[in-house]
């Protein structure tokens, strides 16, 4: 038992603390999304989710439990408590969904480390044998600045940059909020080399090769990673630019695994593009976080507003839940940015975005939202929490 009084620490895009309650809190409000769109009597599900604890790897372990009862092996690499240093957000999600998980009767076990590492890979392939005996759905979530190659031992470091072209745009500067102009190097080949090698698709595949080898992937399984494309406004510092060749090399990734995985197990690989939305991840990418600003004030005024768990519940709905066939486009993908890519929003943000400046960007955007949104993360600013009265900072995962 260690409790104490946790207040946020936050500079820039990082904050340094998390409070258990509002971790806890904001779980049980994604759950309450998700049960109301509960599926009964669609079999069982077993799920493995690669980057379970926060982002869209928590909502799609909770989307899973929560619509379908679904038993989850979820992989995550948080800090645990210690003393009176209170653990990361994911930690404490993962406690809050355990929680649920075994109240109801579902099966959740969870494995704390690198995902990348064989160590863990191994670890989590005895966990499903185990606890689930084979998954129907695999999601990879995984959001990382460097990856170490498990065989090599080499170090790859992922940039934000633009590829070619240095690249010059509006961005909000999150310490000082004023916006400002930011400009951004165009990335050396060893910067391009390094985001391929953290957020491309090699260990996509050594997942699949693992749980495939081990016979852990049931009849008809899918595994579905994570992919984000987005407007042109931000093709040169996104899509276009290292981030974007990593997605790349993970979209073609797939679709090699895809092929194995039909012949083999009559299961698919396809890829779902998502939509922007406030996470640890998108915080710490220039330009984004205004966008996502913009972006939140005219999808919610459209009544378009969609938050993680409301992409997965989607995502399961109406592409990979039991029973449901994937709608795709021409490249294979399953498109959940949809309605953030439509028309109407898009042509507001490009009629918007010049005219914003320090002076009007609360007015213009809903940055406000943006701000609560990213404490929110933390477990802050959470309505109901108690945050004057010291809290329980250990908790069981
Ligand atoms: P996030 O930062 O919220 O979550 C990342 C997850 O990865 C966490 O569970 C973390 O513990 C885990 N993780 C990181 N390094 C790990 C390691 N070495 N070993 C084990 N686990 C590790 O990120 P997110 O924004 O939800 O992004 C998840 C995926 O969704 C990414 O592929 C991202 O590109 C994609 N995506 C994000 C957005 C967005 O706007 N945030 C939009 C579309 C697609």
């Amino acid at each position: 038992m260690a409790t104490a009084v946790v207040e946020p620490r936050i500079r820039g895009f990082i904050c340094t603390t998390a409070h258990p309650a509002g971790c806890a809190s904001n779980v049980n409000a994604q759950i309450q999304v998700a049960r109301t769109a509960r599926q009964n009597g669609a079999g069982p599900l077993r799920v493995l989710v690669i980057g379970a604890s926060t982002g869209y790897g928590l909502a799609a372990r909770i989307a899973a439990g929560a619509m379908y009862g679904a038993g989850t092996v979820g992989v995550f690499f948080e800090r645990e408590s210690s003393g009176t240093r209170c653990g990361t957000p994911g930690f404490y999600n993962t406690a809050a969904y355990h929680r649920y998980a075994t109240e109801n009767g579902l099966v959740s076990a969870n494995v704390n480390g690198d995902a990348y590492s064989h160590e863990i890979k191994r670890k989590t392939v005895e966990l499903v044998a185990s606890r689930l005996g084979q998954v129907d759905l695999v999601v990879y979530s995984l959001a990382s600045p460097k990856r170490t190659d498990p065989d090599t031992g080499e170090t790859y470091q992922s940039v934000l940059s633009p590829i070619g072209e240095t690249y010059v745009g509006k961005t909000i500067d999150l310490s000082r909020e004023v916006i400002n102009e930011v400009t951004v190097e165009p990335a050396s080949d060893e910067g391009i080399r390094g985001t391929v090698g953290v957020m491309g698709g090699d260990d996509l595949r050594r997942w699949s090769e693992a749980l495939l080898d081990a016979g852990l992937l049931a009849d008809g399984a899918r595994i579905v990673p994570f992919s984000y494309i987005g407007p042109a406004l931000t093709w040169p510092i996104y899509r276009s630019g290292t981030i974007g060749r990593a997605k790349e090399h993970l979209e073609q990734t797939a679709k090699a695994i895809d092929g194995g995985l039909r012949s083999s197990v009559e299961g698919r690989a396809m890829v779902s593009v998502n939509k922007a939305v406030i996470t640890q991840a998108s915080a710490a990418i220039p330009v984004v976080p205004l966008y996502i600003s913009l972006l939140y004030r005219i999808m919610r005024e459209r009544g378009l507003h969609e938050d993680p768990i409301h992409q997965m519940v989607r995502l399961f709905n109406e592409h990979i839940g039991p029973g449901r066939t994937p709608a795709l486009d021409g490249e294979d993908r399953i498109r959940l940015d949809d309605l953030e890519l439509g028309g109407p929003v898009q042509r507001e943000i490009d009629s918007v975005w010049p005219t914003i400046t320090t002076d009007n960007f609360r007015a213009l955007t809903d940055y406000d939202a943006y701000k609560r949104g990213f404490r929110q993360l933390f477990g802050f600013e959470v309505d109901g929490v108690a945050y004057d009265e010291p809290v329980e900072l250990e908790a069981e995962i």
